[in-house]
This record gives C-alpha cells, structure tokens and sequence, in this order.
C-alpha cells in the first residue's frame, strides 16, 4: 500500500502558512524511490515576508530578551528534540535514508548537547576591554547580534545542520530564518513544530524552496545582515559574490576531500576501523569523510588486504532496520554523480577492489567501493565525490604524504595515522586543514570549532568562535570629565 502524502506549510512568524506559490516540492524516500511528502516552493514574495516577520520579532521583542531568557529557550529546545527522538529518526530517515538505529545512536545525542553548548554559550559572550584609553574617556567593547541571519543548509544532515546554525545565531541574540535543502526539509520543519510553544513568533521561521529563488532571495535581500550557509563550494562562491552587492557577512561551511595519512608505523587495525566507519557513515554524503588514504609504502598492501572485507562485510540496506550500517544516497542525482565519478576513473585506467556499481531496484543504493592505481592528479582524488568510496595511494615518503594530502583545493579535515608522537605533531602543523585528527577520524565536540581552510570556507561551526561569528562588536566611547 502506497504510503499518505502529507502537505506540509512554512512556518513564518509563527503560523503555519501556505506559500504564496502554486508549485509544491516532492519530498521522496530515497530507499524506496516513493513519495512522501510535499513541501511548498518558496517565492521572493514568501522571503520578502519572511524576513519582514524575522525583522519585527527582532526590533520588537529578541533585542531585549536576555542571554538567560535566551539560554533557557534553547535549553527547552533541546529538552524539546531529546524527547522528540523517534519522531525525529523517522523523518530522517525516511527522508535522507539514514539507517534510523545509527541516527538514533550517533546523531540525536550530539544536536541535543550542540544546543546545550550554545545554550551555555549565550550566557558567556563577552567584549574583551574596557577602561581609559584616552584621558577623560572610558571606552567599552559591546558584543551584539546582526539582526536577521538567512540561514541555508544542505540535505545530508538535515537536523544536525539546523542546529548548526541556528544555535549560535540565536545565542547570540539573532533572529533567524531558517531554510532547509529543497530534498531534505522534513526535520527543519519539524523543529519549527518543537519550537512553537517555545520562541516568541518570528524569532525562528522556516522557509521552503529551491536555492534560487529562496536561498538567493535571502542572500540579495537587504533586510538579512547574514548569511550562513552549508552546501557546495559553487554554491558558496554564488553566495559570497551575491552578498558582496550589500556586503552582507557570509559564513561558509562547503566542501571537503579529506586525506587519511597512514604512515609504516601506524596500528594497522585501528586504521581498517576507522576508514570502515568514517569512509562509509552516512554513505559517505559527508563533508569530512574519510575518502582519500595515503597509505606508506610498507603498509600499502596489509591495508587493502584488510580494508576489502572490512568494507565488503558493511551491512547495506533498509534504513529501518536495526543492523543496516548504509542506507541509501540520497536522490537519483547524487547516484549519477557517484557513479559518474567511478565509472570516470574506471575508465582512466583505476582499480575498483571492491563496489564500483549501484545496488538494482527502486532505491538510490551504491555498493560501498574502494578505488586504486590512481594518480594525484585524477579527478576522483581532487573532487569531492560525495558518495561511499574511497581511494586508496601509496605515498614513497612523509614529504609526499604531506604534500598530497595539501594537495586539493579544500581544507576541511585530515587525520595522521602513526605511534610517533613527533611524526605526528609535525603533520598537524603542516596539514591546511581546519581539523586534524591524529589516530582517529571523524568524532567532534561542541566545544572545538568545525570549519574549513581554502576553499572549505570561513567561519566556524560550533564552539564558542561559532557563536561569536554570529556578532559584531561596538566600541562606546563615553567622556568623563
Ligand atoms: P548545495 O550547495 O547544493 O545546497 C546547499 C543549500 O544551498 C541548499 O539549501 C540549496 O537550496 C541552497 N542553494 C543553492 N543554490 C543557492 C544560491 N545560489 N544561493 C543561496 N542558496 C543556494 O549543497 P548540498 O548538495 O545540499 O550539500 C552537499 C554539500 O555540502 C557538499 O559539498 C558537502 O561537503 C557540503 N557540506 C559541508 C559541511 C561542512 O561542515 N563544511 C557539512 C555538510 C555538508
């Protein structure tokens, strides 16, 4: 039996209301390839009056709640999320195919504490000086919000990245509107159901639609003082060209091809163990995943030996099941573009040990693959992939690895693989990367920043530089004499 369609509305100002549009947006379930949902597709009309509710609730009511009054709202908020868990697991995965155990395990824990953090964070901005700089002045650092932040996230984790950007910004006294991935909203909109009761109307309002016209509509509209985004760095040099005709504040979250660099010395099984996970968690849609070892030339072939079955045991299926480790990608898209991706390399001349083709059927599934016999400069090193695959290079010396790992347009994360402490403090000072793991990849925490260098973007991401980003700061200078 077909499962029920449900019409979803946006929430701005604190109603739920129809777009000003007649087009809707399928919401599909990438397991199955059925729809199930529709979502309104946002207009400059809808954003114009998006932003009008985000402004009035931030002149008329947010300037003047307190980083207590704000803190407490947040803290509701992730009470809110934390009981709201299954219903949450459901959604996404039903909408992204994220295998509902592994959300549960891995992702609802951390959003909830990502909001406690900002919640605490609220209370602890602070100007860093104040005192008499001149003779008969005192001066003073104030640390404000912007006013309106435009929010815009992408589709791999739809809840995770809400709270990304929302946390901060509202910690720091900001309204915001916030505006999930046209293919993934059904979190976003969930969490504007959680926060109904919670934040004054028009503090969080959600908007749905394409990226133009409403993710660029936030970018141009004057009212947004700034935008943060999360997606594709093409997207992100489209909206940092865009804001400059305002000279809107951007932040940027964007792309990442992270090296894995395995020296001779490193412990073998904990390197199969955390490739199998990072390589392969979320099917691989991740901006930090685990896509491109370099593997010393002693250790080269102990790796693939080991590698192989570990990724071909990974268990690929229904994301409502228990034990499915990978679900699907996420759209007939995103499969396009992975396939794309290997079957290019394949016909460079690469090696697919194992995976290299789609799982036949309805779903957008991809066997989990390992690639080899590639070059630095092929594409699939280069470009984010953004699927479950993971090449494999054999490095001659540390200075190669070094070199190799540098060598792509971003710089989002890295980890270093070795027991020796001075290999490895070296590489993290060497690295260009906005995280370097060291025998590990892919855990983060609330308190330490997540953000790239090169073209991975500017700003951070969590930590307490997260919320300050979403600040400026006023010199008031007072004459006391
Ligand atoms: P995307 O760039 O296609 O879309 C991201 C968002 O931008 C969507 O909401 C989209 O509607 C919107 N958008 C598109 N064009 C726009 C425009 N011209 N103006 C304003 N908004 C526009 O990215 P995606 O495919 O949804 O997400 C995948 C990408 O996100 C990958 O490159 C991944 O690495 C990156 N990502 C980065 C991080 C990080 O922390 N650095 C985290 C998750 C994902």
């Amino acid at each position: 039996m077909a499962t029920a369609v449900k019409q979803h509305q946006m929430y701005i100002g604190g109603e739920w209301v129809d777009g000003t549009g007649d087009e809707a947006q399928a919401i599909v379930n990438p397991a199955t390839g059925e729809t199930i949902a529709e979502v309104p597709k946002g207009t400059a009309e809808d954003v114009d009056r998006v932003v009008a509710s985000a402004r009035r609730a931030y002149d008329d009511v947010w300037f003047d709640a307190t980083p207590r009054d704000r803190s407490e709202m947040l803290l509701k908020l992730a009470d809110a999320i934390e009981g709201d868990g299954e219903r949450l697991a459901d959604l996404e995965s039903a909408n992204v195919g994220k295998p509902r155990a592994v959300f549960l395990s891995e992702e609802l824990s951390p959003c909830v504490d990502n909001l406690r953090f900002f919640a605490g964070g609220a209370r602890l901005l602070e100007g860093r000086a104040a005192g008499e700089y001149m003779k008969g002045y005192t001066s003073m650092v104030r640390r404000e919000p912007v006013g309106v932040v435009g929010s815009i996230a992408p589709w791999n984790y739809p809840l995770m990245m809400a709270i990304w950007k929302i946390g901060p910004a509202l910690a720091a006294g900001n309204t915001v509107v916030l505006k999930p991935s046209e293919w993934t909203p059904l979190t976003a909109l969930r969490l504007a159901e959680l926060a109904a009761d919670i934040f004054p109307p028009g503090v969080l309002n959600v908007i749905t639609g394409d990226g133009e016209p409403v993710g660029a509509g936030l970018v141009r509209h004057p009212g947004v003082g700034m935008v943060s985004l999360t997606g594709d760095v093409a997207t992100g040099v489209e909206v940092a060209r865009a804001a400059s005709s305002t000279l809107k504040r951007v932040h940027l979250e964007l792309g990442g091809k992270a090296p894995v660099v395995v020296f001779d010395d490193a412990d073998m099984e904990a390197v199969v163990e955390w490739v199998t996970i990072a390589g392969y968690f979320n099917a691989g849609q991740d901006c930090t995943a685990a896509a491109r070892v370099l593997a010393g030339p002693r250790v080269y072939d102990e790796l693939l030996s080991n590698l192989v079955p570990a990724v071909e045991a990974l268990k690929v299926g229904d994301p409502s099941s228990e034990d499915t480790e990978m679900g699907p990608l996420v759209s007939p898209e995103q499969l396009d573009r992975v396939t794309g991706f290997v079957d290019r390399a394949k016909g460079g001349g690469a090696t697919i040990l194992t995976g290299g083709e789609r799982i036949a059927g309805d779903g957008f599934f991809y066997r989990p693959s390992i690639v080899t016999d590639i070059d630095q400069s092929d594409e699939i090193v280069k470009r984010e992939v953004f699927g479950p695959v993971v090449t494999v290079q054999r490095f001659a010396d540390d200075d190669q690895a070094i070199a190799w790992a540098n060598d792509v347009d971003y710089g989002l994360a890295a980890s270093v693989w070795t027991t020796n402490v001075a290999r490895a403090m070296n590489a993290a000072r060497k690295l260009q990367f906005g995280t370097v793991w060291v025998n590990t990849h892919i855990p983060l925490v609330s308190e330490m920043p997540h953000g790239g260098y090169k073209q991975s973007g500017y700003g951070k991401d969590m930590s307490i530089y997260s919320i300050e980003d979403y600040t400026q700061i006023k010199h008031v200078m007072i004459a006391i004499e």
